[in-house]
């Protein structure tokens, strides 16, 4: 009879997981299986501190060697699952040696999405050791183009100003992070990338990369040494396709997480979930911290209902950005001393349904953790108090 646990995928969420199965007293067979030859590690400061060179990857690993033995958690670094047999319970590693499971969590995260362009000055960042190539190139002087005004394309953008490169972004729509954030933040973002000296283009469409230059449609030339895409993540679904597994754009799971195979979980940017009554998938630390806590306690039988506010954070120069909840049609917005920017999102009641922040520093994050309160408490809130930035949220708070 076997009794392991086997959880695919050593990042963010499955190392989570793993630790969290430990720290909630399992305390049979756990195995953690990754196709990178790393310790599971947190993603966010591959285009930040890793980059700038201020943290390595011992700074980003959630624990070290000694904890996971200490902790008797087998870890199988390198060696993919290419094969799972959810009928037989078992799955096979590259490497041919079969494994069966009493309960699986599948936590296989995405790649960067690529594009068709294979050129050898075409970098790409999702993982350490892409990091660490893209590291060894952001050298002062170096021409960059940036392709992708999400998530990745601005933290590179403004990484690679502080280390002395000369950066152009293009954006393929009209405005920044625009399926994530509002038009006035979008702004925020073009404005303090601009003063930096990055050239933003939007509503840019590429033609082809050449080995020194990028070609746009309308044929100009951008010379460069170097580009790095980010034009979003593509989630690691095949192996729980090939198996007969229920996905969409991610694992389908229910609400307990549980994908439509017996006994097998998925947490993290590949887990696509209900969330208001439609399927989708979150791509934030937020998730994979929130949902491989949460399926580590499933796989333990507790049959809990996922339930969290989503939200995430960027640092970009010197400002930083949270968010916390979901957006609505019904918005307040509150400047901030610091030329900052506070949005309230309300729902016709007035309850705060979510919120987002753009300020100097680390300076917006303790508005927003005020603001998460003022969601749980559901307390009706009057848009012009909310709107008047000498009223304090500590005092909206207290009613
Ligand atoms: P991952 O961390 O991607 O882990 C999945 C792991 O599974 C990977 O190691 C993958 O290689 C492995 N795997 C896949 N298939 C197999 C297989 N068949 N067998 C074995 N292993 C397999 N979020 C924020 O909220 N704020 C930020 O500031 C932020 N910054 C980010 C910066 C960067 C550069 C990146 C890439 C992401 C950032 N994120 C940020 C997003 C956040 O890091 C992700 O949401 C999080 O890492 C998702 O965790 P995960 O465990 O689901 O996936
Ligand atoms: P992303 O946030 O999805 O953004 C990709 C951007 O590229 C979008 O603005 C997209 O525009 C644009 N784009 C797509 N094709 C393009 C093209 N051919 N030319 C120019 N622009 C194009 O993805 P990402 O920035 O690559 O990030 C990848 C993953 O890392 C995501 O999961 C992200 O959440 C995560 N990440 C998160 C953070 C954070 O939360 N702080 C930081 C870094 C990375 P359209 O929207 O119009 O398609």
């Amino acid at each position: 009879m076997n009794d392991a646990l086997i959880i695919v995928g050593a990042g963010h969420a499955g190392g989570r997981a793993a630790l969290t199965l430990r720290e909630e007293g399992y305390s049979g067979r756990l195995i953690l299986i990754g196709d990178e030859a790393h310790l599971p590690y947190e993603r966010p400061p591959l285009s930040k501190g890793l980059l700038q060179g201020s943290i390595d990857l011992a700074g980003c690993s959630l624990c070290d060697e000694a904890r996971l033995a200490e902790l008797d958690i087998e870890h199988i670094a390198g060696n993919p699952v290419r094969q799972l047999d959810p009928a037989q319970q078992r799955l096979q590693l590259a490497d041919g040696q079969w494994l069966a499971y009493a309960g699986l969590l599948l936590a296989t995260g995405g790649r960067a999405r690529r594009l068709p362009q294979a050129q050898a000055n075409v970098l790409y960042l999702r993982t350490h050791d892409e990091a660490l190539a893209l590291k060894a190139a952001l050298r002062p002087g170096a021409r960059l183009v940036v392709i992708g005004g999400g998530f990745i394309g601005l933290e590179v953008a403004a990484t690679a100003r502080g280390l002395g490169c000369d950066v152009t972004l293009l954006e393929a729509g009209p405005r920044l992070a625009g399926r994530v954030l509002p038009p006035v933040i979008s702004e925020a973002l073009l404005d303090v990338h601009r003063l930096h000296g990055v050239e933003v283009r939007l509503n840019v469409a590429l033609e082809s990369i050449d080995a020194d230059a990028v070609v746009l449609v309308d044929g100009q030339r951008l010379p460069c040494d170097l580009v790095v895409v980010g034009i979003g993540m593509q989630p690691n679904i095949e192996l729980a396709a090939a198996a007969g597994l229920d996905v969409g754009q991610g694992i389908r799971v229910d609400a307990h997480l549980r994908t439509s195979a017996p006994n097998v979980y998925a947490a993290g940017d590949v887990c696509e979930f209900r969330l208001d009554g439609q399927y989708q998938r979150q791509e934030t630390w937020r998730n994979a911290e929130a949902q491989g806590r949460h399926a580590a306690l499933n796989l333990l039988g507790r049959e809990l209902a996922f339930e969290s506010l989503p939200g995430f954070w960027s640092d970009q120069y010197d400002w930083g950005l949270q968010t916390v909840g979901v957006s609505t049609a019904l918005t307040v917005s509150r400047p901030l001393p610091t030329g900052g920017l506070l949005l309230f999102y309300l729902d016709a009641e007035h309850h705060l349904q979510g919120a987002c922040g753009w300020a100097p520093g680390n300076s917006v994050a303790k508005d927003i953790k005020l603001c998460e309160r003022l969601i749980s408490a559901r307390i009706p809130l009057n848009p012009t108090s909310l709107a008047d930035p000498d009223l304090s949220l500590k005092q909206l708070l207290r009613g």
